[in-house]
């Protein structure tokens, strides 16, 4: 079967600095996969790649079979990508409602979207009580529930996501995780970048290690998990 996203010898820079080598991965209709590197690895420029803000230098990118080269990053919304970045970017001056409303924009299925609005509220009470007011207003941890939200709104196919949890209280980013494993289970592929790899493995069917830009290990999250490099690198064994 075809992968839903095939990165094939991707390599990426900013100007004359090349942070991501031949970067080769694919993640399979509905599949949870991690990612998992050490700060500063090139996690986040390879998220940009796949949405299409960041145009590889070499290699090739593939989503859904057809190429992303020269695709704009609205564009590839529409196939079904989505992409929650690191750092909470929601819209600050829109209510929490508007800003999911916005995650929905491609969408004319009226009643599935107030659904999925409704099941926002069920997963997230915070944003239901703060429906009403302005992103900006919301603590951090909110506003990091917000921005996940937003991004599944759009109902992707696949949903990029850059460290939803970083920051969070313990019980908050347990409750993300948990949120994670049911939109999976309901079908959804997932690319996860997090630091928490301890998390981030338990919850994804495969993973791969980012370090200094190139993919260092790969294989099933469980495997993976058992490593002694990984555990020594990433899980404070
Ligand atoms: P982190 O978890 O800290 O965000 P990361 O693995 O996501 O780490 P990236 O954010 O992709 O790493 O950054 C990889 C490298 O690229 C870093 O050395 C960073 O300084 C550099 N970099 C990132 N964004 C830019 C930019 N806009 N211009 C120049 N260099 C950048």
């Amino acid at each position: 079967m075809a992968a839903l996203l095939e990165l094939n010898r991707v390599s990426a820079g900013y100007g004359p600095i090349e942070v991501l080598r031949e970067i080769s991965l694919d993640v399979g209709e509905g599949e949870m996969v991690a990612m998992i590197g050490a700060n500063g690895a090139g996690k986040s420029t390879m998220l940009r790649c796949i949405s299409g803000c960041l145009r590889p230098v070499r290699g090739e990118i593939r989503f859904d079979g057809r190429g992303t080269a020269g695709v704009a990053p609205h564009e590839l919304v529409g196939r079904g990508l989505a992409h929650a970045p690191e750092g909470r970017r929601i819209f600050p001056r829109l209510t929490v409602a508007e800003n999911l409303e916005l995650g929905a924009y491609r969408r004319r299925d009226r009643d599935a979207i107030e659904r999925d609005v409704h099941s926002v509220y069920e997963l997230f009470p915070v944003l239901r009580e703060r429906r009403h007011q302005a992103g900006g207003t919301l603590s951090g941890g909110e506003q990091q529930m917000l921005a996940l939200a937003r991004a599944w709104m759009a109902r992707p196919r696949l949903l990029l996501l850059d460290e939803p949890s970083l920051g969070l209280a313990p019980r908050v980013s347990e409750k993300v995780f948990e949120v994670l494993r049911r939109w999976h289970g309901e079908g959804m592929a997932i690319l996860l970048v997090e630091q928490n790899a301890r998390q981030a493995l338990a919850i994804s069917e495969r993973a791969y290690v980012l370090e200094h830009g190139e993919i260092r290990l790969s294989g099933p999250a469980r495997e993976l998990a058992a490593d002694p490099r990984v555990q020594q690198a990433y899980l404070g064994a």
